[in-house]
């Protein structure tokens, strides 16, 4: 999903301000490990993780993308997408810059994988976030285009503050993430669009620098929530477009209880590191909609078509 049109970039942040962030340990030698996700990175001062958003600072891990979002703009909320969620309206899209996984075929690569230093960005508070929201009147923030999950404490802020204030919360995220930063966000999450990108451990690896597992977890763990949940899967041609592979993982939704959440099969076209790809032709596309409904997946929408 490229990211929409700036809504809100006043200045370019000569101040970072830095934040604790949640969920890492303290090492005892001045380094740290970060427990938020499964890279689990471990930095000595100075490092930065993967992520390129959180880092060590003389054995303390800061965020330096909390309060600082690079991209602001109001989006349709079918444009998340989400296509059962209140259709029809629209919702504050924000993001900091940063990602945990390193996909070849990012569209939002330019923010995704840059440093903090590497974009502009503006100074927004929780308040602010909630306040914009309030005053152009949409119902929803969605924390996109990037990787929200990196900025967990800002988005945690913000999620409780718009609860207080009768907004929903859209989380958009290739969902990899460790259990207990996401049992503690997932309660503030009315809705989420987690992006399965395939249903391969190996895949996950080349394509993407992670892994599969943790996804699936992901996905388990919105949906004992309560959260309402759609799921992407972007069909790449010589990627991901084995069919015996994807009905596995139709098969795999169905027998987990997640047969009812809207899947939403969209088309790649050659973009970042992947330019020499051809985009996905439509018959692949129809097929894998035909082998989803086949499979028991209740609601299947084209997108990118
Ligand atoms: S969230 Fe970032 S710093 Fe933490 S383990 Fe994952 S990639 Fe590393």
């Amino acid at each position: 999903m490229a990211h929409g049109t700036a809504l809100y970039l006043s200045s370019y942040s000569v101040l970072i301000v830095m934040k604790e962030c949640l969920f890492y340990t303290r090492l005892g030698d001045g380094s740290v490990r970060c427990d938020l996700c499964a890279h689990r990175c471990t930095l000595a001062s100075g490092q930065r993780g993967l992520c390129k958003s959180r880092r060590n600072a003389g054995g303390v891990m800061v965020s330096d993308v909390y309060g600082h979002p690079c991209a602001l703009a109001v989006d349709p909320v079918e444009k998340k997408p989400l296509a059962m969620f209140y259709p029809g309206t629209r919702c504050l899209s924000m993001a900091c810059s940063g990602c945990n996984l390193r996909c070849l075929n990012c569209q939002n690569h330019d923010i995704s994988q840059a440093a903090p230093c590497e974009v502009h960005s503006s100074d927004v508070s929780p308040e602010a976030m909630v306040g914009m929201a309030l005053e152009r009147g949409l119902p929803s923030i969605a924390y996109t285009y990037t990787e929200p999950l990196t900025y967990i404490e800002y988005v945690l802020e913000i999620a409780r503050l718009a609860h207080r204030h009768g907004l929903y919360n859209i989380l958009v995220s290739a969902g990899y993430v460790n259990a207990q930063p996401l049992n503690e966000l997932a309660p503030l999450i009315d809705a989420a669009n987690i992006d399965l990108k395939a249903f391969d451990d190996m895949i996950y690896v080349r394509q993407c620098g992670a892994h599969l597992q943790p996804v699936l977890d992901t996905l388990l763990t919105l949906k004992a929530a309560g959260t309402h949940l759609e799921i992407t899967h972007l069909l790449i041609p010589q990627v991901n477009d084995d069919m015996t592979m994807f009905n596995a993982m139709c098969r795999w939704l169905v027998d987990n209880g997640l047969a009812g959440c809207p899947l939403h099969l969209t088309r790649f076209f050659p973009c970042y590191r992947m330019l020499d790809s051809i985009a996905t032709p439509r018959s692949t596309l129809l097929e894998a909609r035909d082998i989803a409904l086949r499979a028991g997946i209740e609601h299947v929408f084209l997108g990118n078509i």
